[in-house]
C-alpha cells in the first residue's frame, strides 16, 4: 500500500525521541513538510541534521502560554500528531500532587490546546485534515503503579472521541494508536525489569512487545486518505494483549 503525504504539511509533537522521532522522519520521507515540536534541544539539532526539510519548535509542552507563542508562526497544518507524553510510576497510594499535575498537563492538556491551534487552522482554511493521538493500552487495561499514566490515556481516548464528533463536520478525522509496550526510553522505564517484562509478554498473543516502526505504520495509516472514513477509534498495536 503506498502512502504519500506529498503537498502535505505535518506537525509532530515529541519528535525529539522513541515513537515521535521516527514518525517525523517517516512522514518527511513519504513528502510531508513537518514540523517536529519537542523540549530538547539537542534532539531537534540532530533531527534537523538526519532530515534538513524538519523545522524544529524547541518547547515545553506543558507550558501553555510558551506553547501558544512557539506554535504562533506555525502556519495550517494539515496532519497532527500528539505523541509527547509523560510517564512517571509509583504506586497508587504514593502518587503526589505534582506527579497527577505534571502527567495530565502534557498527556492530556497540551493535546488539547495543540488540537485547538492546528484544528482553528485546518477549519479555517476549509481543506480538513486528520489528527493522531498516541494513546496506550493503559488506557483501556490496569497496570500496577501505571495509575497516573492510565488515567492520563483513558482521559486521551475519550478526547479523541469528542475531537471526532466535534471536528467531523469540518472533516477533520481524529484517531487515536494504542501501543503495547515499545522498547522506547519510556519503555525501558517500566518494562526494563525482566520478571516485569515476562509477565507482559506472556499476556501478549503475538508473544512480542511492539516495535517503533508498527507504531508508526498505524499512525501514517491514520493520518493518510487510505482511512478516509475512520474517525474517533482508538486503535489498538498491542499484538493482541486487550483481546484476552
Ligand atoms: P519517549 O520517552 O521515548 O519520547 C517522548 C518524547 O516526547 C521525547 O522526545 C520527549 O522529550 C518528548 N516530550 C515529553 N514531554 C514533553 C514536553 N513537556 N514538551 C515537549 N516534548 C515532550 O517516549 P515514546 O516514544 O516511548 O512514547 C511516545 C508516545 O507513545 C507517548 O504518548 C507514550 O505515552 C506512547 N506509548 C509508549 C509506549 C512505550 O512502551 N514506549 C507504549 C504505549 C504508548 P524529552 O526527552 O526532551 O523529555
Amino acid at each position: 500500500m503506498e502512502i504519500s503525504f506529498v503537498g502535505k504539511r505535518a506537525l509532530v509533537t515529541g519528535a525529539g525521541k522513541g515513537i515521535g522521532r521516527a514518525t517525523a522522519l517517516a512522514l518527511a520521507r513519504c513528502g510531508a513538510k513537518v514540523t517536529a515540536v519537542t523540549r530538547t534541544q539537542a534532539d531537534l539539532s540532530s533531527l534537523v541534521q538526519e532530515c534538513a526539510s524538519i523545522i524544529p519548535v524547541c518547547v515545553d509542552l506543558a507550558d501553555w502560554g510558551a506553547t501558544e507563542a512557539a506554535l504562533l508562526d506555525v502556519g495550517p497544518i494539515d496532519l497532527l500528531v500528539n505523541n509527547a507524553a509523560y510517564a512517571s510510576l509509583q504506586p497508587f497510594l504514593e502518587v503526589t500532587p505534582d506527579q497527577f499535575d505534571e502527567s495530565f498537563s502534557v498527556n492530556v492538556k497540551a493535546v488539547l490546546h495543540v488540537s485547538q491551534i492546528v484544528a482553528r487552522g485546518m477549519k479555517a482554511t476549509g481543506s480538513g485534515g486528520a489528527i493522531v493521538n498516541v494513546s496506550s493500552q493503559a488506557s483501556q487495561c490496569a497496570l500496577r503503579d501505571h495509575t497516573v499514566y492510565c488515567a492520563t490515556k483513558g482521559a486521551l481516548d475519550m478526547m479523541t472521541k469528542v475531537m471526532a464528533l466535534e471536528l467531523g463536520p469540518h472533516q477533520i478525522r481524529v484517531n487515536s494508536v494504542n501501543p503495547t509496550v515499545v522498547m522506547t526510553d519510556m519503555g525501558r522505564l517500566g518494562w526494563s525489569d525482566p520478571d516485569k517484562a515476562e509477565t507482559m509478554l506472556s499476556r501478549i498473543p503475538l508473544g512480542r512487545f511492539a516495535e517503533v516502526e508498527d507504531v508508526v505504520n498505524t499512525i501514517l495509516f491514520l493520518l493518510s486518505d487510505k482511512s478516509n472514513m475512520t474517525s474517533g477509534v482508538t486503535l489498538l498495536v498491542d499484538g493482541g494483549f486487550l483481546a484476552c
